[in-house]
């Protein structure tokens, strides 16, 4: 099983996959590929950073399950080919990523994270180190992302008390593996 989490920037949707998979041995948390350069603090093995030219030669051998540019850099999901067997897939991965996962695997549990007010999702990101800039920019493509989200049919999770909600995608997991879907909220 594919389980994507997405939602816009600083909700906390790095912060709970980690917890995730602390919880649950039987997720494998895929490393994705960004051109974007290392935050300051920001883990070594966050990502696989790459220069552009390097990115796009994978693009071309057919290496991304997904990928999308986000903010001027490019993502993508390499393809899983060491997943070991009985382990479902947790992608963190932005809408347009989302997108193309829900095309190739239609059963993919998708989520929806938001934060519980705009403010408080620019409090994070703040409190995270992005910049103002940074800030405005990814609080001004959250109306957008979130729509997009809800057109996917994700399931929607509030990310305001962090073991609440990774409580609640825990329950959403063990839900969609007995092959039940949720509906998402309306
Ligand atoms: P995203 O991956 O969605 O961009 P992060 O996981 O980097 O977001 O989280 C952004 C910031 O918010 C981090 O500093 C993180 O510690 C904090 N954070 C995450 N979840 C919560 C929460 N439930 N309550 C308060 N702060 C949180
Ligand atoms: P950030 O720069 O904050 O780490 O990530 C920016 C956005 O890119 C976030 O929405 C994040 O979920 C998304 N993202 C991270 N990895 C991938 C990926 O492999 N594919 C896609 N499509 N988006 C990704």
């Amino acid at each position: 099983m594919i389980i994507v989490v997405s939602g816009p920037g600083g909700v906390g949707k790095g912060t709970v996959v980690r917890k995730l998979v602390e919880r649950d041995p039987a997720l494998w948390l895929s490393r994705s590929w960004t051109t974007r350069p290392r935050r300051p603090g920001e883990p070594a093995d966050a990502y696989v950073f790459v220069d552009e030219p390097t990115f796009r030669r994978r693009v071309a051998e057919g290496g991304f399950l997904e990928h999308a540019e986000f903010l001027g850099h490019l993502y993508g999901t390499p393809v899983p080919d060491e997943l070991p067997a009985g382990h479902d897939l947790l992608l963190e991965i932005d809408v347009q990523g989302a997108e193309q996962v829900r095309a190739r695997s239609p059963e993919a549990l998708l989520v929806l994270l938001v934060a519980p007010s705009p403010e408080e999702q620019a409090a994070r990101l703040t409190g995270r180190g992005d910049s103002p800039e940074q800030v405005e920019r990814r609080l001004a493509k959250a109306g957008e992302e979130i729509a997009v989200a809800r057109r996917l049919g994700a399931i929607e999770v509030v990310n305001d008390r962090l073991e609440d909600t990774v409580d609640r995608l825990e329950e959403l997991i063990r839900q969609a593996r007995a092959g039940h879907r949720p509906d998402p909220m309306p």
